[in-house]
């Protein structure tokens, strides 16, 4: 993401970012939802407002925000703009990672809102199945590194600055090594524009590497802990945060159908849709399906603070909730509001197509039932991981 050339200094006040979702990126949703073009103005904004340094460390200029915050980032701005919070979700996954194992310069960088950063772990071959990367990483000489993968899905390709890229480990036992890959990179190759059901302005196109150069200090981590990195940083971040963006298009959802529900007439009955028992009862449902996930949102958030045995179960359990709550009740959103909810202009049909995206989005809804399943029963999360 370019740097503006006179970035006002940083005030991560929620006044500013209040403003700067209300001015700004919602203004603009539609717009990029029907073009599918790159929110850059809204992301920049953001960084600009401390944003994408939330979770950075104070002693590297970052916002020494936790996950909480960042939870209540997300869930705003997905109600407004999806894509834009996508692009924000991944960026603050891969910055855990490079907040632990990345160089100083990069830490500031993202600290001041110029580096914009984002996950390439799925791949063509394994899939959804991210701990398993068929990627490589060849030794160039003593220094050098070389990767070649089929990226299938990055949000903000092409776009990032970097990206936080599993592959195969060099030499060592292990699914996988992680590396910071520079967005500019020679060998390096976009494919193409994204053109999604949903989420559609959040840049999401397979990127391929082919012998990528990249200096063995590039390496996040040990050659061969990238699964333990992934599984100890990124995923409790990705989890809970996805979890936020479920609850923000669910309640984006929910609070357009009360408006609609209470402004729309039956005018034969001198009634509102509201005043009908069945509506009433249908949108109850909804909003109880709603209310729970924020419940057991708050929990899993309580439940890391605490540290302790349940909060790997329930960060594992959070985004599957979220993530078929937020599809069940687009759907009952569009049952509900009919066929204006067909209309582009409701705003209920758009965050349809982006509630279906976190479901699929790995660990997928299948993927968590089977890791909850085995936590659940004393299994291994992985039987190596294959
Ligand atoms: C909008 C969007 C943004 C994304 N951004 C990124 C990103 O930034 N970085 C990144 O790395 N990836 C990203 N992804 C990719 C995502 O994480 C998944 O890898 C991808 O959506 C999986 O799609 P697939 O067609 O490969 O699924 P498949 O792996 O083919 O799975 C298809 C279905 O089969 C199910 N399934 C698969 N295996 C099993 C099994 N063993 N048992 C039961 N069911 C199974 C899955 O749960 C899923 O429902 C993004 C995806 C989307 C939609």
């Amino acid at each position: 993401m370019p740097q503006t050339a006179d970035a006002p200094s940083r005030t991560s006040t929620s006044a500013r970012f209040d403003a700067l979702v209300r001015d700004l990126i919602e203004p603009l949703a539609d717009e990029v939802d029907r073009t599918g073009r790159f929110p850059r103005d809204g992301v920049r904004a953001l960084a600009d407002a401390g944003v994408l340094g939330l979770l950075g460390a104070p002693s590297h200029g970052g916002g020494g925000g936790n996950l909480r915050q960042a939870a209540a980032v997300v869930e705003r701005l997905a109600g407004v703009c999806g894509s834009t919070a996508m692009v924000l979700l991944m960026h603050y996954a891969a910055a855990t990672v490079i907040e632990a194992h990345g160089p100083d310069d990069v830490r500031r960088a993202i600290a001041d809102g110029r580096h914009l950063s984002t996950l390439a772990f799925s791949e063509h071959g394994s899939r959804s199945h991210f701990w398993a990367p068929a990627g490589t990483a060849a030794a160039d000489g003593p220094d050098t590194v070389l990767l070649d993968a089929h990226k299938s899905w990055v949000t903000s390709a092409g776009e990032a600055d970097s990206y936080v890229w599993s592959s195969r480990p060099v030499r060592a036992d292990g699914p996988m090594t992680l590396w910071l890959v520079p967005g500019g990179s020679a060998g390096l190759d976009v494919g193409g524009d994204y053109d999604g059901f949903g989420l559609r302005g959040n840049a999401s196109s397979p990127v391929t590497a082919k012998g990528v150069s990249v200096p063995v200090t590039a390496r996040l981590g040990a050659d061969g802990e990238g699964l333990t990195t992934a599984l100890e940083l990124v995923l409790p971040c990705f989890l809970v945060l996805s979890a936020a963006f479920s609850l923000g298009v669910t309640q984006a959802l929910l609070d357009l159908t009360a408006r609609h529900l209470r402004t729309t007439r039956l005018d034969h009955l001198g009634q509102t849709l509201a005043e009908q028992p069945v509506a009433r009862r249908h949108y109850a449902e909804l909003r109880l399906r709603a209310d729970t996930v924020r419940a057991f949102l708050d929990g899993t958030l309580a439940a890391l603070d605490a540290g302790g045995g349940t909060a790997t179960l329930r960060v594992l359990q959070v985004k599957a909730l979220a993530g078929e709550t937020a599809a069940e009740v687009a759907d009952g959103a569009m049952r509900l509001c009919g066929g204006s909810a067909f209309r582009r202009g409701m705003g209920v049909e758009r965050r349809f197509r982006d509630a279906l995206a976190t479901r699929v989005m790995a660990p997928t809804t299948e993927a968590l039932h089977d890791f909850c399943g085995r936590t659940g029963l004393g299994l291994p999360l992985f039987e190596g991981a294959r």
